[in-house]
């Protein structure tokens, strides 16, 4: 039976593994966390229906875990790649998880009895985690993994383990499937704000990234869905967000718009003024770009829900830990604001994956300018690459948002099932 490999287990890549699955192929979808999921799993509703990106995921989650034809390959990477279009050679590395897979059947008894607390990076830094843990509630596959690093060796998980999963030592195992072809779906990752220092975040406890908001406005991340400061605990009274932070800014080499920035924080804004209305919501930007089918009414309706928009970008922050002070020209009205926020929301661009470069040296692609992955064409190929049997989808090529990465994911699934059902002499053209 023909293969492919999918590299990268977000919604891009699940999306094309159940699709070439569909069409009776074999799939290998490689992720390199302890869960499929990506990006998508983090956040807490999406533009523009405001639905729960969770109630979405999940499903196709499960959905792919449990394909007939998938086999899921979490902790793992791609170690080698040899051969050619209709006939690869695909190593996958998987890391020990400390935790037999087979055994564990997640019940969580190891996390509850567990005495250590690390900060959890699923949770972008907000939220802590155990040293036996799953990243989140929803991790699919459904089973926790041993953090050695962090582990003190008190023995309790390994008594509390009813089915003897929890491994004392673990090693890296390698695996070689053949591939007809190879999706690469490796996403983005956001782009780390200590870079412009005078917006202040890890300097003043109250400045946060648009990731951590998502995490913190979510009903299952570390604070259940309550907003509140870093500093003290208590829901801010007023909120600023700081646009294109890391996007559209020549000056640190990102020229680029990250595309989804002005809907998520519309998305935040607006989530925020539902659930506390007295709450001062202000979002200070270049352009509100509102590009896509009911972006529009979704602006007009944040508006209408009171959300205060200044055309303009503060320079720095100022002030200190429960006094802060933003200072932003309106230029659509040539006067100067000046704001007291309570919390600051850097909304933070896209960049592309890290460790991207042993990847794409083994598959022989390349990145462009802005290092995200290159492609054919932008018009005509959009999720094929120069390599042949070698496609692309989702963010790893450009940010884009999860509509867009759910319609590359389709369509770099149909270039495979296209090249699969070709006759083997096609391969070389
Ligand atoms: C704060 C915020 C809010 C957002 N809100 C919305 C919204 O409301 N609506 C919307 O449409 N979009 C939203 N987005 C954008 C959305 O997150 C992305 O469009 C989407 O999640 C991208 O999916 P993806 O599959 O391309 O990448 P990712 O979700 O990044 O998935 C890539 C996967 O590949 C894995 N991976 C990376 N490298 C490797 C490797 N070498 N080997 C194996 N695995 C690897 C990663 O671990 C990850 O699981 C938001 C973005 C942000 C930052």
């Amino acid at each position: 039976m023909a293969e492919a490999v999918v590299i990268g287990g977000g919604i891009a890549g699940i999306t094309a593994a159940l699709d070439i699955a569909g069409h009776g192929i074999r799939v290998h979808l490689v992720e390199r966390e302890p869960s499929i999921g990506g990006h998508m799993a983090q956040l807490d509703k999406t533009f523009p229906t405001n639905d729960c990106s969770m109630c979405i995921l999940s499903p196709k989650m499960v959905d792919v875990s449990r394909h007939p034809l998938v086999t899921v390959h979490t902790c793992s990477e791609v170690k080698e790649v040899s051969g050619k279009a209709g006939d690869f050679t695909v190593t996958i590395l998987k890391h020990p998880r400390f935790v037999n897979e087979a055994d564990c059947n997640g019940c969580g008894d190891c996390v509850q009895i567990c005495p250590v607390e690390v900060y959890n990076r699923f949770d972008a830094g907000i939220g802590v985690r155990k040293a036996i843990y799953k990243p989140h509630p929803q991790v699919v596959p459904d089973i926790v993994i041993r953090d050695t690093e962090h582990c003190i060796e008190c023995g309790l998980c390994y008594d509390a383990c009813g089915t003897g999963a929890v491994l004392r030592e673990d090693t890296e195992k390698t695996v070689t499937v053949k591939a007809a072809a190879i999706v690469v779906t490796t996403g983005y990752r956001t782009f780390d704000p200590r870079v412009k220092e005078q917006l202040r975040y890890f300097d003043l406890p109250d400045v946060i990234t648009s990731l951590e908001l998502e995490r913190m406005i979510n009903a299952s991340g570390p604070t259940g869905g309550r907003l509140a400061r870093i500093s003290d605990g208590t829901t801010p009274r007023s909120i600023v967000f700081i646009q294109c932070v890391g996007s559209r800014d020549v000056a640190i080499d990102r020229p680029y718009c990250s595309c989804v920035c002005c809907m998520y924080a519309m998305k935040a804004a607006m989530l925020i003024k539902e659930k506390y209305p007295d709450t001062e919501v202000t979002i200070c930007y270049i352009d509100r770009r509102a590009y896509g089918k009911g972006y529009e009414e979704y602006l007009n309706r944040a508006e209408s829900l009171g959300v205060r928009f200044i055309r303009g970008l503060p320079a720095e922050v100022c002030g200190s830990a429960g006094d802060m002070t933003v200072r932003v020209e309106n230029t659509e009205k040539g006067e100067m604001v000046t704001i007291h926020p309570e919390l600051v929301v850097l909304s933070v661009g896209m960049e592309p994956a890290d460790d991207l470069t042993g990847l794409t040296q083994m598959l022989g692609l390349q990145a462009d300018t802005t290092g995200f992955l290159s492609i054919e064409d932008q018009k005509v190929a959009p999720v094929r690459t120069l390599v042949p049997g070698i496609y692309v989808a989702g963010t790893a090529t450009a940010p884009r948002d999860i509509p867009d990465c759910v319609a590359q994911g389709g369509a770099a699934a149909m270039q495979v099932v296209k090249d699969v059902y070709r006759k083997a002499e096609a391969w070389s053209l």
